[in-house]
């Protein structure tokens, strides 16, 4: 199993960071250590002192594709999940200016908090519009809706294939909306899609 996570997909986000809007869907990935499951606690790692949430829709791929072709994209995934990208952005701030990769900023153990269960597209109103929200000790500090991607599911399930193999049970982090932010040891994130609580992750 792996992550596939991908980075600057809303224009807001890209905007509040001083980043760029990407010409292709830009890519990285999690290892599997890095899920968090069950509403765990995430515990503040001792090598940051800036961690942030970044609250995504999340796809688990549903069968096995490479070079996959837009007109069936949507085949191959049926549930989405709310995840956290946790990142160091102290960590990653140093490697976007030394031009390093940033596995130790985004990939680290338990970055990639994942809820416990899942929705199938198949009931959602709109597949093309899914409205999440993320709450911070009960404040909304992030809304987004999957029409407002730069790169679509399609998009992305299309561009990563052509370079990853997808498989049964991975898991693709689609981008976070703006109001990313710091948290600190005693907060409570909880993020929804349409309405419905979907995870709870406390700081430790
Ligand atoms: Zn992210």
């Amino acid at each position: 199993m792996k992550i596939i996570c991908v980075g600057r997909n809303y224009v807001a986000h890209a905007a509040e960071l001083g980043n760029e809007v990407p010409d292709s869907p830009m890519l990285f990935m999690k290892p599997h250590t890095a899920l968090l499951i069950d509403n765990r606690p995430l515990y503040y790692p001792d090598f940051t002192n800036d961690l942030h949430y970044e609250a995504e829709l999340v796809l688990k791929i549903s069968k096995n594709g490479r070079h996959i072709q837009p007109e069936f994209a949507d085949s191959y995934y049926q549930l989405i999940g709310f995840g956290i990208d946790f990142t160091a952005r102290d960590l990653q701030q140093k490697c976007k200016e030394k031009g390093h990769p940033w596995e130790i900023a985004k990939a680290w153990d338990n970055s990639a908090a994942l809820s416990p269960s899942f929705i199938d597209v198949n009931s959602l109103p709109d597949r093309s519009s899914i409205k999440f929200e993320m709450t911070l000790n009960g404040e909304v500090v992030q809304q987004g809706d999957s029409s407002l991607m730069i790169y679509s599911f399609n998009d992305i399930i299309c561009y990563a294939s052509r370079f990853f193999k997808l498989q049964t049970g991975d898991y693709i982090y689609t981008g976070t909306p703006a109001g990313v932010g710091p948290v600190k040891r005693g907060d409570i994130l909880v993020g929804s899609i349409e309405g419905q609580k979907m995870l709870e992750c406390e700081i430790k």
